[in-house]
């Protein structure tokens, strides 16, 4: 039996990484200062692993930016557009490559940086490779090459991780018409045999492909690529002893062409889908060893070895231990690096967790316990586990039977508004008596450097809590003021007294911890800091209630109350595996339910609830998007069902295609909907007017990523364009998104001619 690991976090555990970048970026380090740190994080992970007696160790898991875009400057898949940068003097390889991840825009160049997306589901995003009609590739890069002699400095014949072939080309992007990117398979596979050929030569004996796809749906086209790459591979390469690696989902109807490859070693993800051992156990040949992804690398549990070990137990009965490797399910990109940096968690759940540094331990851990070498403190750590997962099981900080009683009973009629929407939109026009083409915006205004340095105070002890108070109050107030002047409908408080949509409400709930350094790599240098819900969730106290009381208080206008919606608030933390997402889901609908009710017991008429993540929950697989859209429509409307009909409700979406679930956005039955639009001219629209979408919407007007002021006309422009697909008495006028990333200069500017582009448009009709 064997351990390894298929990826470690390269983040640095004190985030040494964003910090060079960064640095290097801003030109405060020279480039072989950042190299330095780069390499002293790949050593600092080696050490780790090593050190806690894992087999095989990774290398090329670490990355300046992303490894999809490592693996594009490797074969060599450079747009034109870069090529210039490659050719300034003095520019190295990894200007180069910063330039596709972030653009270029010095010395008379300007270029824009390549497309990112998500990486599967989660929040990490990747490179998109960019790909032409008969693309050639050639080796550009040495990056993997150094990696494996840095390992064998260090004394660790390393196991590259390459993102396998067919799941490279999958990730990626046809930028012309005419072709498709499977057909470039045999174009790249040179490549793919000139690095392993080097590889070899280097010593390398292991070397894993990371071919999440095979846990997707597939078309026949790419079964038959994934058979003939293997293939090519294998034969080229007799002796290199070969993981293919799966994750984020089972192998389900790939089962088959999974154990069909040649190669050595598969590795499945059992903490996504266990169901798939018993599949894979009967249909796994002779040849074949199975890598069990027992340690979830996705989530900060600590690991249940009872459980594992029965997995583990069963594969070595069929197989013999000889062909069992132990392993995280997936790459630890996606976990925080090491719980010992949390001193100020409660010590009660810091039992329960562990982070990339721990489950490399509790690999080894449970090789040791399966192949009965355990010596006394390995028992005595088995012991202590025990105790760990009963006491998650019974402890009263998670366990709130009010909570569970509640959500227990909660009925058809709770998801459900008294009336339909024809009715209570009625109630609603008589109460708010909005003109046509209401204007409003999304929530936040600008977070200024002074809002952020006085939160900042206020957390050291600098500012008193009433100083605080009084400062927020005042750019409320000046905001409300302000929103008037210019004509706004629809007003907002600005959202000044929070830190983050997630995090202000985590902070507030019950059921929510939250880490000092538990960050995760989103992308590039970016890292975030998810919420840890740990337990049942509940709302001692109302939330936003003091804030928008004192917003509305200001005005004779509406004011919006403002909310981040259930579903958000799972997909934005970590979620505890004990029971299922839907159920914590659930909970948190029940909480925001409440706050809804005491918004509108406080006099707020318009209520807001975000649900900017609700296309990114969508399972991989699409014979899941059903009951995911199910559970996740109906948190929402639990969540804003317990109103009056004349209280109005809205929902914000951003970065969303709505094609495929307009039905269930129609289902979730907001009285308003604002959507991001403008950068898609509109586009965005179509889906709801094919559908025709009964309620009211706003589709962006003015895009809030850019800090270009769009002009009066271009919105009028744009209204326009989305009267030609949805009644003018169903639109509202708003920007694309919320506004706390943007000056106030733009933002003043911006929104005045929104105001005057809504008032026109309304005359001229
Ligand atoms: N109300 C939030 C804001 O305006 C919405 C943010 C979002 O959609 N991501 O900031
Ligand atoms: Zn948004």
């Amino acid at each position: 039996m064997q351990t390894h690991i298929l990826g470690y976090p390269r983040i640095g555990s004190k985030r040494e990484l964003k910090k060079a970048c960064e640095q290097y970026w801003s030109g405060k380090i020279v480039l072989e200062e950042l190299l330095t740190a780069g390499r002293n994080i790949c050593s600092q992970n080696w050490t780790i692993q090593k050190e806690a007696g894992i087999d095989l160790i990774p290398c090329n898991d670490f990355s300046y930016y992303d490894q999809v875009l490592d693996m594009s400057l490797i074969v060599g898949a450079i747009p034109t557009r870069y090529h210039e940068v490659a050719l300034k003097n003095n520019s190295s390889e990894l200007d180069l490559y910063f330039a596709m991840a972030r653009g270029y825009q010095k010395e008379g160049l300007d270029i824009t940086a390549m497309e990112m997306t998500k990486w599967f589901d989660t929040n990490y995003h990747y490179i998109v490779p960019e790909f032409y009609k008969n693309q050639q590739f050639k080796l550009n890069s040495n990056k993997i090459f150094n990696e494996f002699s840095g390992a064998k400095q260090a004394g660790i014949n390393a196991k590259p991780v390459i993102i396998g072939l067919v799941s490279y080309l999958l990730l990626g992007k046809e930028k012309e018409d005419g072709f498709d990117k499977l057909d470039l398979a045999e174009n790249l596979l040179p490549v793919y045999i000139e690095i392993l050929a080097r590889l070899q030569e280097q010593g390398a004996e292991w070397i894993q492909f990371d071919e999440p796809f095979l846990a997707l749906d597939l078309s026949g086209k790419a079964k038959e690529k994934y058979q003939w790459v293997y293939e090519k591979i294998r034969k080229q390469f007799p002796k290199l002893k070969f993981i293919v690696a799966t994750y984020f989902d089972g192998l389900k109807d790939n089962v088959s062409l999974a154990v069909s490859l040649p190669v050595n070693v598969l590795h499945i993800d059992l903490v996504r889908n266990p169901e798939q051992l018993d599949d894979v156990l009967q249909s796994v040949p002779e040849n074949l060893s199975l890598s069990l992804g027992v340690v979830d690398g996705r989530n900060i549990w600590k690991n249940n070895y009872e459980k594992s070990l029965s997995f583990i137990t069963k594969a070595v009965e069929k197989l013999g231990s000889e062909s069992i490797f132990i392993a995280p399910s997936s790459s630890l990109l996606h976990s925080p690096c090491d719980l010992d940096f949390e001193t100020n968690l409660n010590a009660e759940i810091k039992n329960w967790l562990a982070f990339a540094k721990q489950k490399v331990k509790e690999v080894v851990t449970l090789k040791e316990l399966a192949s009965g070498t355990a010596d006394e403190k390995i028992l005595a750590d088995f012991e202590d586990n025990k105790k760990a997962i009963a006491d998650r099981k019974t402890s009263s900080l998670i366990h709130n039977d009010a909570v569970k009683q509640i959500a227990n009973t909660v009925t058809e009629e709770d998801a459900q508004r008294k009336s339909p929407f024809k009715i209570r939109k009625e109630e609603q026009q008589k109460v708010l008596q909005l003109p046509l083409f209401p204007t409003t915006t999304i929530g936040s205004f600008p977070q200024t450097a002074e809002v952020r340095s006085w939160r900042a105070k206020f957390k050291k002890g600098d500012l008193t809590a009433e100083q605080y108070d009084t400062l927020l109050k005042e750019e409320t107030q000046r905001t409300i003021r302000w929103q008037e002047e210019i004509g706004i409908d629809v007003l907002v408080h600005g959202e000044f007294e929070r830190n983050d949509m997630v995090e202000y409400f985590g902070e507030q709930l019950k059921g929510f911890t939250f880490t000092k350094n538990g960050w995760v790599q989103s992308y590039g240098s970016r890292c975030v800091k998810p919420p840890v819900i740990f337990g049942d969730v509940s709302r001692p106290d109302p939330m936003t209630v003091y804030w928008s009381q004192y917003a509305q208080s200001q005005t004779e206008k509406w004011v919006k109350g403002m909310l981040t919606g259930p579903v958000t608030i799972l997909q934005w933390s970590f979620v505890r595996d004990d029971q299922p997402r839907s159920e914590t889901c659930k909970q948190i609908a029940l909480a925001i339910r409440d706050e809804v009710v005491d918004l509108e017991k406080a006099g707020i008429r318009i209520i807001q609830i975000d649900e900017p993540a609700i296309r990114e929950g969508l399972p991989l697989r699409k014979s899941e998007w059903q009951n995911y859209l199910k559970w996740a429509v109906e948190a929402f409307r639990i969540s804003s069902s317990g109103v009056e009909d004349a209280t109005q409700i809205h929902t914000h979406m951003c970065y969303s295609e709505f094609n495929d679930i307009i039905k269930n956005i129609a289902d979730m039955d907001a009285d308003v909907i604002t959507i991001e639009c403008s950068r898609s001219q509109m586009e965005l629209l179509n889906a709801f007017a094919d559908f025709k979408y009964p309620n009211e919407i706003g589709p962006g007007v003015y895009d809030i990523h850019s800090p270009r002021v769009p002009s009066k006309e271009e919105m009028i422009e744009l209204l326009i364009k989305a009267q030609n697909v949805i009644p003018a008495e169903q639109l509202w006028v708003n920007p694309d998104c919320g506004l706390k990333t943007r000056h106030w200069d733009e933002t003043e500017k911006a929104l005045i001619a929104m105001v005057e582009a809504a008032k026109e448009s309304a005359l001229a009709l």
